[in-house]
């Protein structure tokens, strides 16, 4: 076994109205001024006057920043540092998606540090503790509650850049399970897939370790049995339930032992095409668990057996049966079957493939890839 690290840094509060705690987190956190950085979709839906209505009964200031959108960009997060700084708030609550998570830890970096995001590109460039982050996910999910990563698309290169330091870390995570029974099917999907896939990214990591393997298993097995229930029905308490906790499993194992292929040619893919997350990973799955079953030491056994619709476990495993559970499930989730299928076209491969080499995570997937091998998937994915 090869050594490894493992934190659990946060704070998790789990449950039916856990939203309610949120005061008394700000409290304990000596904050009686917050800026809460959100969206306009949730501002529409009344969520965001809701947790601001939570926040004021308790005599706290909340100043709102609701400009996140999908893919968020450095100009956003420039925008909300700006006005983080005016409100003289002290502390941040991110609520919504892995967008509006990503914003708060970016701007978290910036009112402490200065600079601009680009500078802290990478692996662990941020210098220290950020301004204190309550995360309240609305889907299920990015994880984004425990990981340490924000991905900001720089415009300027039309890249997404990832800035990945265990200092933007979220001091509290709130998971409230009705907070995510009233997205719309499609986010459910897109967002429960992509959970599904930071699990068995992280769970066949070269930086895996028994700790990110426990977390990913628990994901996996809740998410697994789960996906497909939940995105019928979003009104299903339990699978709402397990959706949630799942995916903030999904995001511990990720957060330490890192991502794959996936991740690595989504985020071009995001970028120059603008597909949503989840969707772009859910379209690249199978092909790259595919590439990757000449590496598998016997986990892509356990994988299909949390996620397959067969009760029984099998005893003649092969790794084609993982990749066409994985295009099945893609098909009843209302996922497009080919990157093509979603508006992608051939003319950016050679730019994406270069894009997609510069993921961090491209160290870590199991089988040695380079740029021509990263070109032959995405042109498979096509
Ligand atoms: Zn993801």
């Amino acid at each position: 076994m090869k050594d490894f690290t493992f934190k659990i840094p946060q704070t998790i509060e789990f449950g039916i109205d856990s939203l309610q705690k949120l005061p008394q987190l700000l409290k304990a956190n000596g904050s009686d001024h917050v800026f809460l950085i959100s969206d306009k979709g949730l501002d529409g839906l009344g969520v965001v006057q809701k947790i601001k209505e939570i926040i004021e009964a308790d005599d706290i200031t909340c100043t709102t920043y609701l400009g996140t959108v999908p893919n968020p960009t450095v100009d956003i997060v420039n925008e909300s540092t700006k006005l983080y700084k005016e409100s003289g708030a002290t502390s941040i609550v991110a609520l919504g998606g892995g967008s509006s998570m990503d914003v708060a830890k970016a701007t978290g970096v910036l009112a402490k540090f200065g600079g601009q995001i680009t500078d802290y590109e990478g692996l662990h460039k941020v210098p220290g503790p950020i301004v204190p982050i309550i995360a309240i996910p609305t889907t299920a999910g990015s994880g984004s509650e425990v990981t340490a990563s924000a991905v900001i698309t720089d415009e300027a290169r039309n890249y997404k850049m990832s800035v990945i330091s265990y200092e933007m870390l979220p001091k509290y995570a709130i998971l409230d399970p009705k907070m995510i029974m009233t997205v719309p099917a499609s986010v459910a999907a897109a967002c429960g897939i992509d959970a599904l896939i930071h699990a068995m990214e992280a769970y066949v990591s070269l930086n895996a370790s028994p700790f990110t393997d426990a977390m990913a298993e628990k994901a996996m097995g809740l998410i697994g049995s789960n996906l497909r229930q939940f995105v019928a029905n979003r009104q299903d308490e339990e699978a709402a339930c397990a959706m949630m906790a799942g995916s903030t499993f999904a995001g511990l194992a990720f957060a330490w032992a890192r991502l794959g292929n996936v991740h690595a040619m989504s985020h071009p893919v995001s970028a120059y095409f603008h597909v949503a997350h989840g969707v772009a990973n859910a379209i690249l799955l199978p092909t790259v668990v595919e590439f990757n079953a000449l590496a598998d030491r016997g986990r892509y056994e356990k994988i299909y057996n949390y996620i397959s619709t067969s009760k029984e476990l099998v005893t003649d495993f092969t790794p084609d049966m993982l990749v066409e559970e994985l295009k099945q499930l893609n098909a009843d989730l209302g996922i497009p079957a080919s990157l093509s299928e979603a508006g992608v076209t051939a003319d950016k491969i050679q730019e994406m493939a270069e894009d997609a080499m510069k993921s961090p995570n491209v160290a870590v997937n199991p089988r040695a890839t380079n740029i021509k091998d990263i070109i032959a998937l995405y042109e498979k994915a096509l």
